[in-house]
């Protein structure tokens, strides 16, 4: 496989390099904001799970502009720098990369809490859909603290089976909340985004990151029967905005000729590194033949 094969299979990657932005997640944060206008009046974000840094590209362009624009972003991995972003390198499911993040903004809340979060993958559905719940209710836990009353709070979601428990437990904070699907993030994904909009906390609420954010002395009872809250789902980009799951020619619509673009910003010590290094020194174990799995074998496997 050629380096070319990925820009024919992904036209968004491949656009993200010809774009400038760092990731093809950038199309998706542009999609949502041609549908709800999430950077309107937002003079300060937090971008959280944001390595590479392709959003917080999108929100330091929308808000950095203004003068008094302010974008903090956070993730477990290193970021190269960005102009007019705070950089935070942390776990937001840590109390004190949670109460960092709060810092940064005391006495001026945010007007909009990001999380594009996603946890390593194991390939089980059901534990994979939990993490991401459970990454996705620490970035609510971060918004509790940060939001401005009627802020806005868009992250991404597992549709999986319980996701209507997510929903009831948005809707505890929220006075509205959609299930939004980009058209650059794919079909065949389970990937959306819930974007909530208007922070309304319960009466009598205090953020406290050293307890549960929520426990059933709050009434999700909106998961079944005739009241069941229904979130409603929202496509959007647009309409003639390039599908996701297809492949492109490369050649360019208006006839220019393909030229192949280098990543933006290639990730910087990414958790692959090592792995990397050991595969071109030829030192990464290899799977064991059938008949290589005697005990005199084993010792000379590569160490
Ligand atoms: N929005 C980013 C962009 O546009 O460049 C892409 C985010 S990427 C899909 C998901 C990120 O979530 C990864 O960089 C990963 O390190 C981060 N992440 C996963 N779990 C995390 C956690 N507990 N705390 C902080 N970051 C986390």
């Amino acid at each position: 496989m050629g380096r070319t094969s990925k820009d024919k299979r992904d036209v968004y990657y491949r656009l993200a390099k010809e774009n400038g932005w760092r990731a093809r997640s950038a199309f998706k944060l542009l999609q949502l904001d041609e549908e709800f206008q999430l950077f309107q009046g937002v003079k300060r974000a937090v971008d959280l799970c944001a390595a590479p840094g392709s959003w917080s590209q999108v929100l330091s362009q929308k808000i950095g502009g203004q003068s008094s624009g302010q974008v903090v972003a956070v993730d477990l991995q290193a970021m190269a720098p960005l102009p007019g972003v705070i950089q935070i390198q942390g776990d937001i499911t840590q109390l004190s990369t949670a109460k960092e993040i709060i810092q940064h903004f005391e006495g001026c809340p945010a007007d909009l809490v990001v999380c594009d979060g996603a946890p390593d993958v194991t390939g089980l559905h059901d534990v994979d859909e939990y993490m991401q719940a459970q990454l996705l209710l620490a970035a609510l836990n971060i918004a509790t603290h940060v939001l401005k009353l009627g802020g806005c709070f868009v992250a991404k979601i597992f549709r999986g089976r319980d996701v209507t428990l997510l929903y009831g437990q948005l809707r505890v904070f929220f006075s509205s909340v959609l299930c939004a699907k980009p058209k650059s993030s794919r079909n065949s994904s389970i990937e959306a985004f819930a974007v909530c909009q208007g922070y309304d906390p319960p009466e009598g609420f205090i953020p406290d990151l050293t307890r549960p954010l929520l426990d059933y002395s709050y009434d999700f009872n909106q998961l079944d029967g005739p009241a069941r809250f229904i979130v409603p789902f929202v496509t959007c980009g647009d309409l003639s905005a390039y599908d996701s799951d297809r492949s492109y020619p490369l050649d360019l619509e208006d006839g220019s000729e393909y030229k192949y673009t280098p990543p933006t910003q290639p990730p910087i010590s990414p958790p692959y590194q090592e792995a990397c290094r050991l595969k071109k020194n030829g030192q990464l174990a290899k799977e064991l033949l059938p008949q290589e799995c005697s005990i005199g074998r084993v010792d000379k496997l590569p160490q």
